[in-house]
């Protein structure tokens, strides 16, 4: 489906000007802005009692995972609007029951750093390219435009992840910052977060094809019965992690003990490139579509 070789800030703003212009059934809206101003976009599907969350590009380099989200809203709005199954599944009475909210693309500066790397005329260049130790490849940044790991940003046992990841200032990838929700984007999926109240979520990261389904025993008794439904259905292996903290899932899961997971999606070297996107959407979507019945 798409011939570029990445997708980036400005393909979620055409993608979302799209859905949201061709189906009622989806709504477009703004839930803050990156260090850098961009809109937060999160996109609502449908309108039922229960309410689903799907995030993606926490991590910059993991931009694939943007087009890939946006893919399935754009495959599930289609296929209820017209009535047509996906995955040989009619998804009428499954979209009547839930609501989806999607965030697509949670880092987006750090996403353009990812592609397009820095230029002079770029506000923070110097001090991206000291972060970045001198290279002028942020092909591998994983972080927020002042060099924070959004996924290392939550308030579950935060200090703990300071201290495991060791790492005292900005960086590509680990610093956890000067403290929890330090930025706008994590604490925007934060304020987001408490303000829907979720039922349950899935952030999606590459790469390894696998689920992380548990945070530190607060996870709901079903967690891993859960994940293994997820698995089933994508090939994807259910992982029961330690030795983790501070990330968006284990946030949620300890905060609100209802089942949170982090999927990595394909099996490579980060970033993905765009030629793998149909082979790992073909596994990526039917577990999205089993995220939609949890
Ligand atoms: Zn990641």
């Amino acid at each position: 489906m798409y011939s570029v070789q990445s997708y980036g800030y400005l393909d979620l703003i055409e993608g979302t000007r799209q859905l949201a212009g061709s189906y009622p059934f989806v709504s477009a809206y703004v839930i803050g802005k990156s260090v850098m101003g961009k809109p937060l976009i999160a996109l609502r599907c449908g309108s039922g009692p229960r309410q689903i969350h799907m995030n993606a590009s926490f991590h910059a380099n993991e931009w694939i995972t943007s087009a890939l989200l946006m893919r399935f809203a754009a495959d599930l709005s289609a296929a209820y609007c017209s009535g047509e199954p996906i995955g040989g599944q009619q998804v009428e009475q499954l979209c009547r029951e839930t609501t989806l909210w999607v965030v697509p693309m949670v880092n987006p500066d750090g996403v353009e750093l990812a592609q397009r790397g820095t230029s002079p005329s770029h506000p923070w260049n110097r001090q991206l390219l000291e972060w970045n130790g001198g290279s002028e490849d942020f092909s591998c940044w994983k972080a927020n435009i002042r060099g924070v790991d959004l996924n290392d940003q939550f308030p579950a046992f935060w200090e703990e992840e300071c201290r495991r990841r060791g790492i005292s200032g900005p960086s590509p990838r680990d610093y956890p910052g000067i403290h929890p929700l330090s930025e706008p984007e994590a604490l925007a999926m934060a304020q987001f977060t408490e303000s829907i109240g979720f039922d349950a979520v899935v952030a999606l990261h590459t790469q390894g094809r696998e689920i992380y389904w548990n945070y530190r025993n607060y996870e709901p008794a079903d967690a891993e019965q859960l994940a293994r439904r997820l698995g089933q259905v994508s090939g994807y292996k259910p992982v029961k992690l330690t030795g983790s903290d501070a990330g968006y899932k284990d946030w949620f899961i300890q905060h609100f003990r209802r089942p949170g997971f982090t999927v990595e999606a394909g099996y490579g070297e980060n970033p993905l490139p765009m030629s793998n996107f149909d082979q790992i959407y073909v596994e990526l979507q039917p577990l999205l579509l089993e995220a939609l019945r949890l």
